[in-house]
């Protein structure tokens, strides 16, 4: 069986055509600058790649060109070879706690939410229907960032604020990155052939959160109401006391929707070593002994130690630690300062195994009390098997 996983943003479509049973991917891309001056797409199949402009004047002409491309690269003979196609969504709200067949409800809702993630709903809605408008007999999934969240406990996912707030506006945290946390679940489960397992689950990358997963389900997780809350990220400050924003709103003569923004974007590791939000330029510069950079980079350690930390104790201990994404996968500085830390609980990592990249590796030492793993990460794929458990239901 062959399976779409689809990722909309606002002005992009990232696909991968999966084969089901071997989990290959037959191809993938990624159609950019929709609806914008210069638009074009890049398709990766086999040992080949394509990169063309095209006229993408909305969604719908990206998804036309997609399928298109599909059967003339001959890597499907007919549309209905598609079984069935994944869709990523950022906000399910509370209401989704996991993947759903598409329907007109489904799709309005998710439309609905919008105000909870207005950069990334109303594209996943854009996507879903341009998909519906060419293949409309194809069994659709979506799939929430936020599902894997919702086993967290009332006390852990409100914040102390008027509970009306909650109740009214649906303030609350909900976090995000739930389908990586729910891929490493999966796989290291698989791995020590275990499901009753107490999971540290680190997701560094541009975009960064820890999760402490227990038997499979999310008990607590670093993000909240919005991707903001945190970890120190690429170019989002995690987690700041929010009176700074109506001070500096003062000072700067900026609204608070300016002031947010220089939170998301303009902080983390850019904000701190003021060039770059890239971990790799950060740890070039700590080498060559930039104070920023150091600064950045022992603020990033911190903050991902402090979850760690909490969670370790929220949890009762950890069997295993996963590291995933960019950082979590590759960095072996990064992960060798966090664990460094981490000592004080008897982590320990084997400094040999942990120089790895991007391959499902123990890196603990023997006598570590927990163990440590890098675990890459596949939303994709995990977006893939859920539609295929749900179009074969
Ligand atoms: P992601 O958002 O998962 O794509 O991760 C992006 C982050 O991963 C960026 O900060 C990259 O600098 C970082 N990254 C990717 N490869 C490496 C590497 N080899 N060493 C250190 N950081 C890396």
């Amino acid at each position: 069986m062959k399976i779409m996983s689809i990722n909309a943003g606002s002005s992009s479509l990232k696909f991968s055509l999966f084969e089901m049973n071997t989990k290959e991917v037959l191809v993938s891309g990624l159609f950019e600058r929709i609806g914008i001056e210069g638009s074009m797409y890049t398709i990766k199949y086999q040992e080949f790649k394509i990169k063309e402009e095209a006229e993408l004047k909305d969604h719908a002409d990206a998804v036309r060109i997609l399928l298109e491309k599909l059967i003339e690269l001959k890597i499907i003979d007919s549309l209905e070879e598609i079984d069935g196609i994944g869709h990523r969504i950022v906000h399910g709200g509370s209401e989704y706690t996991e993947s759903v067949m598409v329907t007109n409800k489904v799709a309005d809702d998710i439309l609905k939410l919008s105000d909870l993630a207005p950069l990334h709903n109303p594209a996943h809605y854009l996507g879903i229907k341009a998909f519906q408008e060419v293949l409309p007999k194809t069994p659709m999934v979506v799939v929430f960032d936020t599902a894997f969240h919702q086993t967290m406990e009332k006390e852990n996912y409100l914040y102390a604020l008027p509970y009306e707030w909650y109740e009214k506006y649906a303030v609350r945290k909900y976090g995000f990155h739930g389908t990586s946390h729910r891929y490493i679940a999966k796989k290291i489960s698989e791995e020590l052939g275990r499901d009753d397992l107490k999971i540290i689950s680190c997701h560094l990358g541009n975009g960064g959160s820890v999760t402490a997963i227990k038997d499979g389900k999310c008990v607590n997780t670093s993000m909240g109401f919005t991707p903001l809350a945190g970890i120190m990220m690429g170019t989002r400050a995690g987690d700041v006391d929010c009176s700074v924003i109506p001070y500096v709103m003062e000072k700067e003569g900026k609204s608070a929707g300016e002031i947010l923004s220089d939170f998301n974007k303009k902080s983390g590791f850019l904000g701190i070593s003021q060039f770059s939000s890239d971990s790799r330029d950060i740890e070039d510069g700590c080498k060559e002994g930039k104070e920023n950079c150091l600064l950045a980079q022992e603020m990033f350690t911190r903050s991902v130690v402090k979850y760690i930390a909490q969670y370790y104790v929220e949890l009762g201990g950890a069997d295993v630690i996963c590291f995933t994404a960019g950082i979590g996968e590759n960095s072996v500085d990064a992960r060798r300062d966090i664990v460094e830390r981490l000592g004080v609980l008897g982590i320990k990592l084997d400094l040999e195994a942990n120089n790895v990249r991007g391959k499902l590796s123990k890196i603990s030492a023997k006598e570590s009390s927990s163990l440590v793993y890098v675990v890459p990460t596949n939303e994709e794929l995990m977006i893939a098997l859920d539609t295929l458990d749900i179009v074969n239901r």
